[in-house]
């Protein structure tokens, strides 16, 4: 039976990525795109709840939603596909990588997060963007990691978090399953004064240099290897159980 494949972004429905996503995953199923109407990027895995939604079919299987990445897909598979519910989701290409700890702020990995909570087994696809922004290449990847969760289907309660060098397909050193790493940013808050005298504040900074750990994604993508990482629903720190287990309770 054909597979029903339903694409979702954080970048906005008419960002360069996910047509990217499109073309490369074309011919493996039925693709249906629901994303947010505008960017969304590191929305996390936020859903709307006070206020409705908006669906907008701007073309046959193609929607646009007023909304978070997490929306979209709650309404992509709980009403648009609710006929026939999608056989995988997959959320990018992401303009920029969504490497260690980037995955807390990520709308593209709360897409996947949010289609395996119900159910349905989803990749998240980044390109770590450097100079040349070659999306061909992480579609292609996005097209042979699908095949392979086809083929194998995914651990329960588990979504792969891809991260493809910004590289030509022929310079790939290749593909690697690897574990979550650590990427921190400068804590720049610009302070600026807007026209009325008001002060206003502008988050974000630059990726700081040399924290990447040996075989960790960041790491592996900068030595130019698409990396693979098996992401879990369960956030506990089994680990520190025991430790905290240790703690005396007044009752
Ligand atoms: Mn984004």
């Amino acid at each position: 039976m054909t597979k029903k494949i339903l694409l979702c972004n954080d970048d906005g429905f008419d960002a360069v990525g996910i047509k990217e996503l499109e073309a490369g995953l074309a011919g493996l199923g039925e693709l249906t795109v629901v994303a947010p109407d505008r960017e969304q990027s590191a929305s996390g895995h936020s859903l709307t709840l006070q206020h409705p939604l908006r669906i907008d079919e701007r073309s046959p299987c193609h929607y646009a939603v007023d909304g978070t990445p997490t929306d979209c897909v709650f309404l992509g598979i709980n009403h648009i596909m609710k006929a026939h519910r999608p056989d995988l989701v997959v959320s990018g290409i992401n303009r920029g990588g969504n490497l260690g700890d980037d995955i807390t702020y990520s709308g593209t990995v709360a897409a996947a997060f949010e289609a395996t909570l119900l159910g349905v087994p989803a990749l998240a696809v980044s390109l770590e963007i450097t100079r040349e922004h070659h999306f061909a290449t992480a579609s292609r990847a996005a097209r042979e990691v699908a095949l392979k969760v086809f083929a194998h289907g995914l651990p329960a309660a588990t979504l792969l978090n891809v991260n493809v060098p910004d590289l030509p397909w022929e310079k790939l050193a290749g593909f690697r399953i690897t574990r979550q790493g650590k990427r921190s940013y400068s804590d720049v808050v610009r302070e600026n004064v807007d026209p009325r005298g008001r002060h206003y504040y502008w988050i974000g900074g630059e990726v700081l240099p040399g924290e990447d750990l040996d075989g960790t994604d960041a790491a592996l993508v900068r030595s130019g290897f698409v990396s693979i990482t098996p992401i879990q629903l369960d956030l506990t720190n089994h680990r520190a159980l025991e430790l905290l287990g240790n703690w005396e309770w007044s009752c």
